[in-house]
């Protein structure tokens, strides 16, 4: 069992490669904001301890995602490794991880700083399939028509303002970028140019995976 990592600032376009680069890894994509957003929305403690941390933009605590890391890898669709989308976000996480699973792939997608606020503030996902757009940057073909199932229910995150954002940066510089030098040791560290179309990024990736 083997997994990949998508590593990369708010915003770098994680979930959208992810959810485009699936069906070709045959790896379910696992997205810790996901699991706490979802951890949120039905009241657990593990949401209750979280969302402080969330909506003020800052990482939860390490023992918080390592539990739920180690939960999610022992359901039946993880049995041949996944693709972590936004873990680990920290050194202790990262390590905790490699006693959990092997990695393979450390894919990292490069975007500036000042692109970030742009791409998250204009972000909504589909209520149904929860496939990702972008007002500007990607839209649906047809308005207010979800590319993947035809639904017409959108969602927008609490947490992607203007606001958050920079908070959300900051962490990410100080908490999270200091591990590609660690994976970088490691010689399973690619970087990717993600201030380029979806497209072409999605074909870089597949490259590196091959
Ligand atoms: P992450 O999971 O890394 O936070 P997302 O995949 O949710 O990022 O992408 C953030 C926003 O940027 C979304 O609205 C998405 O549609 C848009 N986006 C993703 N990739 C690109 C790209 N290469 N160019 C422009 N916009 C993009
Ligand atoms: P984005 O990719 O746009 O930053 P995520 O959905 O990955 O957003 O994360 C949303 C929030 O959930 C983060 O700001 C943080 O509070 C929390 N979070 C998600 N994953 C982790 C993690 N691995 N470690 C700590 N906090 C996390
Ligand atoms: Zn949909």
């Amino acid at each position: 069992m083997s997994s990949i990592v998508l590593f990369g600032p708010p915003g770098a376009g994680k979930g959208t490669q992810a959810q485009r680069i699936m069906e070709s890894t045959g790896l379910p994509q696992v997205s810790t904001g996901d699991m706490l957003r979802a951890a949120v929305k039905a009241g657990t403690e593990t949401g209750l301890s979280a969302k402080t941390y969330m909506d003020a933009g800052q990482l939860v605590p390490d023992h918080v995602i390592i539990a739920l890391i180690e939960d999610r890898i022992q359901e039946d669709d993880a049995s041949n490794g996944v693709m972590f989308d936004g873990f680990p976000r920290t050194i202790p996480q990262a390590e905790a991880l490699a006693g959990i699973t092997q990695v393979s792939h450390v894919i990292a997608i490069e975007v500036p700083d000042g692109k970030i606020v742009s791409r998250i503030c204009g972000r909504y996902t589909c209520g149904n399939c929860s496939m990702v757009f972008h007002d500007e940057f990607n839209p649906t073909t047809e308005e207010g028509v979800c590319d993947g199932c035809g639904s017409n229910e959108f969602k927008r995150r609490a947490d992607d303002n203007a606001d958050t954002v920079l908070s959300r940066l900051s962490a990410y510089h100080e908490q999270t970028s200091p591990l590609a030098a660690w994976y970088e040791g490691r010689g399973i560290f690619h970087r990717i140019d993600g201030d380029r179309p979806i497209d072409e990024i999605t074909t870089d990736i597949l490259n590196v995976l091959e």
